[in-house]
């Protein structure tokens, strides 16, 4: 199975992009190289380089930038489990004493499965959304309560633990780097640092791409329609605000075809529908970005 791997990484035609993530083609090569390459390559190289596997990532940055999207995408280059994503106000809101017992059940399977086959195991991936949330509360900062603390010390006595186990991977996201407690990001926790910022320009296009690739085959795009152009008008918007435009684009497509209040008594001409530039237009209107925008530029 690390054959196989490797050779699909080392395709030269493999493109980030036709793994529907746009944009993050650097970033996803920089976590390759720096968390990844002993997990892809040979066992004997591993031995030789005496290089630990990375246990944990942490990607940050604003919302909607695609940052589960590449966690999934990472897990299936390596071939991994389904992961189990868990969110941090979720397990936060669990009985005080339950949230430990949480974190704890995460690690099981992975646990079961390298007991029984060793270094045969497959990768078992946890994502931790919003893993802030969980320290935010560390020492009782904000309620009191210290659950987040114990939280934080299960989770950090669980990943220690996984020193002997080859065969998990945390993936911690947020929105507040800031907020992040430092123990869980030093060397052998959360070791390996990424970024994931709002698109520049050929990332927007490639995003737009992506988001109407069924509209483009099925012929829905009208020609006046310049994605490019598309690209440069969408500063500021996140991958997930983009998918919103796409969306909205569509809806004042549809709605020059079906009007409110026809739709039960005429059948659209949905063969003639495009989605033209003025759509386009629209959907800029009514979807705007909500990062990233400094306050004059918001007038
Ligand atoms: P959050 O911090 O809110 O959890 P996130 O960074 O994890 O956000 P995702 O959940 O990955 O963001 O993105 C939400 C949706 O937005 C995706 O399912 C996808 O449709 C779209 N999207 C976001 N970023 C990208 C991208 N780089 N390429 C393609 N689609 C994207």
């Amino acid at each position: 199975a690390a054959r196989q791997r490797t050779q699909a990484i080392i395709d030269p035609n493999f493109r980030f992009e036709d793994m529907g993530v746009g944009g993050l083609d650097k970033e996803f090569s920089s976590i390759f190289r720096r968390a990844f390459a002993s997990r892809i390559f040979p066992p004997s190289l591993v031995e030789k380089l005496g290089i630990p596997h990375v246990k944990g990532i942490l990607l940050y940055g604003p919302p909607g930038t695609g940052k589960t999207l590449m966690a999934r995408q990472i897990g299936s280059m390596l071939n991994a489990q389904e992961p189990k994503i868990v969110n941090g106000p979720e397990i936060l809101n669990k009985f005080v004493g339950q949230s430990e017992e949480n974190i704890r059940n995460l690690f099981k399977d992975a646990e079961a499965e390298y007991k029984e086959k060793g270094e045969e195991s497959s990768l078992h991936i946890i994502i931790f959304d919003e893993l802030d949330a969980i320290c935010r509360q560390r020492g009782g900062r904000s309620d009191g309560t210290g659950v987040g603390d114990s939280v934080v010390n299960q989770l950090l006595s669980k990943m220690d633990g996984v020193d002997q186990l080859n065969n998990i991977l945390i993936i911690g996201m947020t929105n507040r780097l800031d907020m992040i407690d430092e123990a869980l990001l030093r060397p052998g926790r959360l070791e390996v640092h990424m970024e994931i910022s709002l698109p520049d320009e050929d990332g927007r296009y490639q995003i737009l791409t992506i988001h109407t690739a069924r509209m483009r085959d099925n012929n829905i795009i009208a020609e006046d329609v310049d994605f490019h152009e598309l690209a440069a008008l969408t500063k500021n918007y996140s991958g997930a605000e983009i998918n919103g435009v796409v969306k909205s684009a569509a809806s004042f497509a549809f709605n020059r075809h079906v009007k409110v209040g026809t739709l039960a008594s005429v059948t659209p001409d949905v063969d003639s529908m495009r989605i033209q530039r003025e759509d386009f237009m629209a959907a800029l209107d009514e979807v705007k970005p909500s990062f990233g925008v400094s306050d004059d530029e918001l007038g």
